[in-house]
């Protein structure tokens, strides 16, 4: 039997059948001795279909586990990650593959995410000669042409604004600059039109006009295949740019989601204020101390009370003591906090 999407209250995410991912109650922790690490703590969160979410905070917060358990590349300890309504850790056999194809991931580092000795059409096509008949069928075309599917590739490269294509199916990864790399990573993500990308920092060790270049490139094959897309990045610009929604994350925890606008314009919890005007300032977290400082002794066994009740200005005993949840406080705003911003 599959699992059916579970309407959680505390969910943020509009809880219908749109769903593409849904993330309930997910736990991931880091065992090193006696040491736990609770990388996620109780993550509750959605995207729909054709929908984009941004992961923002800081460095060690969580954010690229979180895109590593939802392509299933890690496995959770305790919760439930549902993709169109399946708990992924269940699936099996073709619908597992099915799974893999439609969740796909692009990582930081265009250099090493390619086989230097693939040329660019070998690693393009390298998926659909993994998954012929799926390919068949998605195309309604046989897949055992290869003239034809070098055209298929040209024309793919043509998208992602390698242009002419043809001219570079031939080509090895060391003829190309970062930025074409990553446009080769995402050609490559694409050709089996999957669901949702996610995409770690994709563009941070480009240059900037490299990276926004790559970013409307994004943005524009988003609107093309409809794609969802989990878009996790330290930087609040970019993310603004390409998300509809965004969530922050503060030591393992959601601790605010919304829209876009409303995160950055209008933020409630304390850190996220902090951390939008940390961000605003250096352009991404350059600081050498983490905002939110914490009591690691207490950490072991996960936080008791708020993750940023140590550094809070408003911290009150409750803050300590109880863990504020994800609430609705507007239409698309939630926010985990006992005493939140402008309110
Ligand atoms: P972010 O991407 O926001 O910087 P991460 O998801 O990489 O955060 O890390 C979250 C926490 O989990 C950090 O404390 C990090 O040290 C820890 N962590 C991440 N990956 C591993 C791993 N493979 N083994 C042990 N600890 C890890
Ligand atoms: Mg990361």
């Amino acid at each position: 039997m599959e699992s059916q999407i579970s309407i959680n209250e505390n969910n943020p995410g509009d809880g219908t059948q749109n769903d593409l991912i849904r993330f309930v109650d997910v736990t991931k922790i880091f065992k090193s001795g006696h040491v736990r690490n609770y990388a996620l703590d109780k993550v509750n969160l959605s995207i729909k279909e054709g929908e984009s979410l941004s992961i923002v905070g800081e460095s060690g917060s969580g954010k690229s586990t979180l895109g590593l358990v939802a392509v299933n590349l890690l496995r959770i300890n305790s919760g439930k990650i549902l993709f169109q309504g399946k708990d992924i850790s269940k699936l099996r056999g073709a619908s597992l593959r099915s799974f893999r194809r439609n969740t796909q991931m692009v990582f930081q580092d265009p250099y090493s995410s390619l086989n230097p000795y693939n040329t660019i059409y070998q690693s393009v096509i390298a998926p659909v000669n993994a998954n012929r008949q799926y390919y068949e069928t998605l195309t309604g075309e046989k897949a055992d042409s290869r003239s034809q599917l070098r055209d298929r590739v040209a024309e793919m490269l043509d998208l992602v604004g390698l242009t002419p294509g043809q001219n570079f199916l031939d080509l090895y990864p060391k003829k190309l600059s970062g930025g074409q790399r990553q446009r080769v990573a995402l050609a490559r993500s694409l050709i089996l039109r999957p669901r949702l990308i996610v995409a770690d920092e994709p563009t941070s060790m480009l240059d900037v006009s490299i990276s926004a270049q790559v970013l409307n490139l994004l943005t524009k094959l988003k609107k093309d295949f409809k794609f969802s897309v989990m878009y996790i990045s330290h930087e609040l610009g970019t993310s603004k740019y390409i998300s509809d929604k965004m969530a922050v994350m503060n030591l393992g925890r959601v601790v605010e989601y919304g829209s876009s606008d409303e995160i950055t314009e209008n933020p409630m919890h304390p850190y996220t204020d902090i951390l939008i005007k940390s961000m605003l300032e250096v352009g991404g977290f350059r600081t050498e101390e983490p905002l939110a400082k914490i009591d690691f002794g207490q950490y072991n066994g996960g936080i008791v009370g708020c993750t940023f009740a140590h550094s809070c200005p408003f911290v009150t005993d409750q803050c300590l003591k109880e863990r504020p949840q994800l609430e609705r406080k507007e239409n698309e705003h939630w926010v985990a906090c006992f005493h939140p911003l402008g309110r």
